[in-house]
Formats: structure tokens, sequence, C-alpha cells
């Protein structure tokens, strides 16, 4: 199985997070869903990638909620052997001077159209390990950051060394966020010149054949998102694997280990800041490629790191993954070839309004049906419903449709909605949490005048209930912080259009009364709402017609733009091919 990856030279794409499928918890949310959409269109396309991350045998967590509307985890454990391949290889990485043995489980994704991308999962729980170096590789994003950078080692460093293992040939290295940057680390040892050959003064690293060899994709607009380490704590993991701090020397030239020895601490500093190890500002100066998710997100990101030119490549979705069951069949009988050329649902106009309407009923009454299963609420198939989900923290403001609740009903008098919302929030956010408890709170209030559910343990089979179920998919985020978003982009799969804050992607999506609705704040949410999102839902004088353009247009116009395939032609042809 392994030797069909290894004909030929593939860019190593690592994430501290790949959704793979929905029954492999080694996703958090839109980070790992859209490094899974990367790699499943990889697959389509049969671009040669292979993943690197972590195994996360405990998963990120299985989310409950009790009455009271408060989040409570439960690990999320998953067998790899039961979907993936244990290969016969292992590595060392060197943490507080004892070697952790890092082994490998080989998943393969597979294409619907007959390509595949390897998936390497990094495993350190194995019998050599002490008992708490098995665990670095358990709980994706737990623990505190000692835990942390000790998985950031493994995947960059551990990772690049299991890959020449394997004997895999790589042509380019792609960091999906800063968590895997210490992978130039490890490249940078690898090309260090024999100290013997170097004059006093001289560059100990090849750092421009690093960078030519390193791409890096940033996901947060704010500096306070990114990754950093104290150097204090950065000496101690590494420590005698770098050398030239208190009376570290250098290795001897000549000797062994001089070449594929130590690092210099002066490299990660000058590279990583001076202050602390910034993974981020490491990331910007090993890489000669790097890009933002949207072009608001790379306008932002130039202006926060000046001096760095940072492209825009705008996220995309998976198209086959994003599209509920009854839209599959709908665009293979009137758009085929979607699935390998989504630029194709431009002619969606050719798709008659009744098996759209159709299509979507079917998605919607889905998702009718679970709600009752999961809420015991019966929500009305001719009632217009809201979709909200995503991660519950403060900057998404899941609460702010809830900013006036007289409003909000009155709202509904006229025009009725329900509404559908779902999220976990980070376990150590607890304004996040507090976010979850207060959306429970005002389900309660409307209780009589607007049914509102939320759905526990968000995933990515709710997702695509949600996004494909929903009449109008809302998103309300504090500008600038909304970095892409790429719910949004599988709602307009699913012929959902979008009622959201002008940011990320929407910047560029939003065509006014086309596509779906920008709004500024909960003034112009309610606004909309009331006079323009749900008078044409419910069409004046009972006409569908304004309701099916919009569906058509989210389609044909957004769809058939902002999905992971393009994405993909893009960096195949301007990060990966230069
Ligand atoms: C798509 C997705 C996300 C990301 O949604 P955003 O709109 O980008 O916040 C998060 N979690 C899951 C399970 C998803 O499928």
């Amino acid at each position: 199985m392994l030797d069909e990856f290894l004909s030929l030279p593939r860019v190593a794409y690592f994430s501290m997070e790949i959704a793979l499928r929905n029954e492999i918890p080694t996703y958090a949310g839109g980070l790992g869903v859209l490094a899974g959409d990367t790699l499943r269109s990889a697959a389509d396309l049969h671009l040669p990638l292979v993943g690197v991350t972590l195994v996360s045998r405990a998963g990120y967590f299985h989310q409950e909620i009790d009455s009271g509307g408060h989040q409570i985890e439960r690990e999320e454990t998953w067998d790899p052997a039961r979907w993936a391949q244990r290969l016969d290889a292992k590595v060392a990485v060197r943490i507080e001077d004892r070697p952790v043995w890092v082994s490998v489980w080989l998943y393969a994704i597979e294409s619907r159209m007959d390509g595949n991308t390897p998936v390497l999962l990094l495993d350190t729980d194995l019998p050599e390990n002490r008992a708490d170096d098995r665990l670095i590789t358990h709980h994706l994003y737990g623990g505190d950051e000692v835990y942390r950078l000790k998985q950031e080692m493994v995947l960059g460093l551990g990772g690049v060394r299991i890959l020449r293992a394997l004997g895999f040939e790589i042509s380019a290295y792609h960091m999906n966020e800063g968590h895997s940057a210490l992978l130039a680390v490890e490249l940078l040892r690898h090309f260090a010149y024999p100290a013997e050959d170097l004059r006093p003064g001289e560059a100990l690293y090849d750092l421009p054949r690093v960078r030519d060899l390193c791409r890096f994709t940033t996901h947060t607009p704010v500096e306070a998102g990114h990754d950093r380490f104290s150097y204090d704590l950065v000496k101690r993991l590494f420590a005698s694997t770098v050398y030239g701090y208190d009376d570290r020397k250098p290795p001897v030239p000549g000797q062994p280990g001089a070449q594929h020895g130590p690092i210099d601490f002066s490299v990660l500093t000058s590279l990583g800041g001076a202050g602390e190890l910034n993974m981020t500002r490491f990331a910007l100066n090993v890489s000669d490629f790097i890009n933002g998710v949207a072009k608001r997100h790379a306008e932002i990101s130039s202006k926060m790191y000046p001096g760095y030119q940072v492209r825009a490549i705008t996220n995309g979705v998976h198209p086959y993954t994003w599209s509920a069951a009854s839209f599959r069949e709908l665009y293979d009988r009137f758009v085929p070839g979607w699935c390998h050329e989504p630029e194709l649902l431009v002619r969606v106009h050719g798709i008659p309004d009744a098996s759209l309407l159709e299509a979507h009923a079917k998605a919607k009454q889905a998702l009718i049906d679970k709600v009752r299963a999961l809420t015991g609420v019966t929500l009305q198939a001719n009632v217009a419903t809201l979709g909200f989900a995503r991660r519950m923290t403060a900057y998404k403001r899941p609460d702010l449709l809830f900013t006036d609740i007289a409003r909000l009903r009155s709202i509904a008098r006229e025009h009725p909605m329900q509404i559908v919302l779902s999220g976990k929030a980070h376990s150590r956010d607890e304004e996040g949490k507090r976010l979850i408890a207060r959306l429970h709170e005002h389900a309660r209030e409307l209780e009589g005048s607007i049914a509102v559910v939320y759905l526990p343990d968000y995933d990515m089979d709710l997702a695509l209930l949600m996004v494909s179920g929903a009449d109008v998919w809302l998103n309300t985020p504090l500008p600038p912080l909304e970095a892409s978003g790429t719910s949004g982009m599988k709602a307009a799969f699913n012929g959902v259009p979008s009622l959201s804050q002008l940011d990320g992607w929407w910047v560029e999506g939003c065509i006014e009364g086309v596509t779906g609705w920008a709004i500024e704040g909960a003034g112009t949410l309610y606004e909309k709402l009331a006079h323009t999102v749900l008078p044409l839902y419910y069409g004046s004088g009972g006409d569908p017609g304004g309701w099916v353009r919009m569906m058509k247009a989210a389609i044909g116009t957004n769809a058939a733009y902002f999905n992971s395939h393009r994405m993909m032609r893009r960096y195949a042809t301007e990060a990966y091919l230069r």
C-alpha cells in the first residue's frame, strides 16, 4: 500500500488537525475541516500530496450539554487500527534529552474518482516510551503549553523524519498554520554546511534552501491567536539538541554529529522573535511563499507583519463532501462532471426550479428529523429556518441574533422563523461556554414565539445536515477576526444563501440581494430579516421565484467558485510549482 505513494515526489502538507471523516475525531473545527478538504481535493485532482498530522487517539472531545446549558466534555477515543494501517517505521525525537519514539499510521483518502492521498498519523503511544510521553499525541489541543510544545516537536521534527524514514521524496513542505513550523528546524539541521568547511562568521545553515522548500498558510488575523513559547521552555524541551546558551558549545568540526547534530540557539531566536518563540513569526521567516485564507485576511496579515509578502488564496470547501445527498443526485443529473469540475455549477440555470426546491425540501426534512431525534422538538417544514453553527467563542458573536429579544419576537409575529444552533467551546474558553449557556437561556425565553434548538456535539455530519437543511445561513463575526469562515461556502453548495457580517470570505462572496445579504451588527441584522430576507422567503403573493433565484445564485456564483478544487489548483500553480 505504501509503495504506490512513493513513486513520485509529493508536497508534504502538515496540519495539527485534519478532518478525515466523521468517525475519526482528529479535528476540532474549521482549520481541520479545511485540511481535510485540501487533501480530498488533492485526491480528486490527482495532485501528489501527503498529509502529516497527529493521531489524536483521545480526539478533541464529545460535547454533552446539561439541562442548565453547561457544556460537559467527554473523551472521544478512537482506534486507529480500525481505519488505518500501522507502518513499519519508527523515529526518535529528543525531548528533555530523552528519545521519544514516534510511530506512524497510514490512512488513505480515497476519491470517488479514482485518486487517493496518503495521510500519516504520528503516534507516540509505544511501550518503549515513558508513560507521559505515550500521551503526547493523544489529546488534540489538550493540556498546557508544555504539552503543546511537545506535540509541535513531534509533529514538526518527527513528521519530517518519518517522511524520510518511509522513503518519501518531498518537493515542498506546506505548513497549515504555525503549529508545524518546527519542521523547518529539522530541515535546517539537514541542510547545515559541514562545520569543518566553515570560516568564522559564515552561516551554518542553508536558510535559502529551506525557504525554497517551505510554504506557509496563516489562518489567524489577531496577534494574540498565534502560538508562542518562552525560550526557557524551548531550552528545557530541546535540551542538548540546541547549543549556544549557558555554557553549551557547538559540535566539534569534523566530529560525528557536526552536521545533523544540535542547532544553534541563536537561529531560533533570530527566526522566531527575540522575546519568545512565535510560531507564526518563525513560519514567516522560513517560508518563501506565504498566504492568508481570504483577500481581506491577507491584507490584515500584511499589516500585522510588515516586510512580508502575504498573498491571498481564498479558502474553498470540498464539493462532494459538502453537498447533501439530494443535491449530489440533483447535480449528477443536471450538471454531470461537477465533482471534478465544480465550475460547471455556473450552469445551475439548467436545473428546473421544482427539482431544486424538492432537493432542498429533502435536506430540510433530514434536518427536522435529526432535530426531533436529538431534542424532541418538532420544527415546521414550511417555516423559515435560520442556521448558525461554529466554534462557540466570543468573536463569533453567537448571541448577536438575540441582542433584542422583543424585536426578534415582533419580527417573528409578522414572519415566522425557527432557529437551529450548534457548536463546541474549547475546554479552556470560559467565555465560549458562557455563550452556550446564554443561548440556552434565550431559547427558553423565546419558547412559544420562536422555536430555538441547540444541537449538541457539533461535527461534520451535523454540519452537513445544518448547512443544507437551513433556509438561511447566518454568520455574525466581529470584524476583522474571521479570517475566512467556510460554513457559508458549504451552505452555498446546498443552495442556501448567507446572511452574514461582511468579513472573511463574505467580503468576496456577497453580492447583495443576489448570493445573500451583508449585515453590520445587530441593527442591520434585524432590518434585513424583517424587511428583506423573510418577506422574500415567504414570497409576496406566494411566488417562490425570488427565493429560487437566490438559491441558484448561491450555487452558480458561490459554490462554483468557493470550492477546494479551485483553491488547490491555485496552490498547485502558485505555491507548489515555483
Ligand atoms: C465547516 C466546519 C467548521 C467551520 O465553520 P466556520 O463557519 O468556518 O466557523 C467548524 N466545525 C465543523 C464541524 C465544520 O464542518
